[in-house]
């Protein structure tokens, strides 16, 4: 375990740092080795009262409601400069309680989460309202009629988010939700809950005023069930699973909040016969096994067109078995650990429902056998390839480097079957012809559909899904518009 005081593992209400009122803690373990990193305080009702009691006060006395989008973008654009200093502390410490490769926390997550605040500054900066001019009569006499449409923050916002990308995430959430004036209670992974709890020190040090950010770790059923149904929260913002998504938003409903939801995906990446075969097998190696699967868009099923399949096929088999699996925090690793040994048993049950319903294995997924790596959850990548749509893990979602290819032979047959999911998060389409793309692209059930590229992600763009993946949209305006209400000011004269 490291020296406790290193980093800090504490809640933090109102700007101070502070056990749990129950005096528990939980481990957050190393997935790489297996060891406890540190304790973390546990939050309970207890603290979500507390840390909503903070958070509404600063909203309602302020001075964090009364501030300019100006002052607030400022206070976002030092934020941005704290995390690029940190940049190197927080990508390793990132690394090793997520077991994401370094050089993935390194040069994405961090400065990923420096640019969140940066983009929500500037957007903030440019929110414009609207104006109406009308003329009307009214109680016998013709009135000119102005009417102002300025928007407003929504109030003490609950932010939860995920174990995979825990301060890209946190900072997706709390750079649009400070920017629009919001106040708000951010409650980690319980499984990975330190790069956040570093995020809350240097909101202090940029100057963000005491309540106004309250960072809760616990565990789901501990803290985020009452922080969701705590009447003091106007608006929810939910990264995680489907199965949680769900429960938060029968919750809130009961007190009317505002929820949006970013849940899971089983995308399909459809590579056509005439797609530029170099690129489409590097970017469906990077849209499948980038953090060994653990993402929400990872492309899991592969639709691969008759007439290239046996090329494309051996090409992309050849460059997974190249891929490297080993300790996150050296830059040649590509896969690091899964994020616990209870996920890692999950993944594999789903490689032995795959084995039992009997899809062909093209390549079978293992723990390694490297010494230096028997103390890590690390499993190497699974390929599938299924006859069959039905199979579980064709229609599950399993978060881990478990892929399906599956064969199609026209355009309608592979948006027919690429449709046929619960899901509806991203879409992937590889080929030359741009038409063809763009036909293929209205066709296909995603909130996101990349034609030729894996997340090429422009922070002006709207990200989610439909379906069972979601609810609402983040990024660009769209998370402007969640963290505010429109409200109409109409002047007769
Ligand atoms: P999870 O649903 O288990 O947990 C997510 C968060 O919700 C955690 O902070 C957890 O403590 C909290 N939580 C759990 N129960 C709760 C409850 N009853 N009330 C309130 N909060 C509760 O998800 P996870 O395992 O951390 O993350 C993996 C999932 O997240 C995958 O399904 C993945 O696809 C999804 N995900 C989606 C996106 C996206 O943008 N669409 C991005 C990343 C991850």
């Amino acid at each position: 375990m490291v020296e406790q005081r290193s980093i800090e593992t504490r809640l933090f209400i109102d700007g101070a740092f502070a056990e749990a009122a129950s005096g528990r803690t939980f481990a957050t373990i190393d997935p790489a080795t297996g060891e406890e990193i540190a304790h973390v305080a546990a939050a309970g009702a207890a603290d979500v009262d507390r840390a909503v009691g903070a958070a509404r006060r600063a909203f309602d006395e302020g001075p964090w409601g009364r501030t300019t989008p100006s002052d607030r973008a400022k206070t976002l654009r030092k934020l941005a400069g704290l995390l690029r200093e940190n940049a190197d502390t927080l990508a390793a410490l990132e690394s090793r309680d997520a077991g994401k490769p370094f050089k993935e926390t390194s040069f994405r997550d961090v400065p990923r989460a420096a640019d969140n605040c940066d983009f929500f500054a500037s957007a903030i900066e440019q929110r414009v309202g609207e104006t109406f001019s009308a003329r009307r009569p009214f109680l016998g006499r013709d009135r000119e009629i102005q009417s102002i449409v300025q928007y407003e923050p929504v109030g003490v916002c609950a932010l939860i988010t995920p174990w995979n990308s825990p301060l890209m995430q946190a900072t997706w959430k709390i750079a649009p939700a400070l920017a629009a004036g919001n106040t708000c209670v951010l409650k980690p992974s319980e499984l990975t809950p330190l790069s956040t709890l570093k995020l809350a020190e240097l909101c202090t040090e940029a100057g963000i005023p005491d309540g106004v950010v309250n960072v809760l770790p616990g565990l789901g059923a501990d803290a985020g069930a009452p922080l969701v149904s705590h009447v003091g929260v106007d608006a929810v913002a939910f990264t995680g699973s489907e199965p949680t998504g769900t429960s938060i938003n029968v919750a809130a409903a009961a007190t009317l909040k505002k929820v949006t939801l970013e849940l899971g995906g089983k995308s399909a990446n459809i590579i056509c016969e005439d797609a530029d075969l170099d690129d489409a097998v590097e970017g469906s190696v990077l849209a499948m096994f980038r953090h060994s699967g653990q993402v929400c868009l990872a492309g899991t099923r592969l639709f691969v067109h008759d007439a290239i399949y046996d090329t494309f096929v051996e090409r992309f088999t050849a460059r997974v078995r190249a891929l490297v699996v080993g300790d996150p925090q050296q830059l040649g690793s590509d896969l690091g650990p899964l994020i616990s040994p209870q996920h890692r048993a999950r993944v594999e049950s789903y490689v032995a429902s795959g084995l039992a319903e009997g899809a062909e294995v093209l390549l079978q997924g293992a723990r390694p056998a490297d010494a230096a790596l028997q103390k890590g959850n690390y499993l190497s990548p699974t390929i599938f390839a299924p006859t069959s749509d039905e199979l579980t893990i064709v229609r599950e979602e399993i978060f881990g480097p478990v892929l399906s290819i599956l064969r199609f032979s026209g355009d309608a047959d592979a948006i027919a079957r690429a449709n046929s999911t619960r899901f509806g998060l991203a879409a992937y389409v590889w080929t030359r012809d741009v038409s063809r793309a763009l036909s293929m692209a209205n066709a296909l059930q995603a909130g996101m559909v990349w034609v030729n590229g894996y997340f090429l992600r422009d922070l002006r763009q709207p990200f989610g899904g439909i379906k069972h993946s979601g609810l609402g949209r983040e990024g660009g305006r769209w998370s402007l518009d969640f963290f505010t209400e429109p409200k109409l000011v109409c002047v007769a004269r």
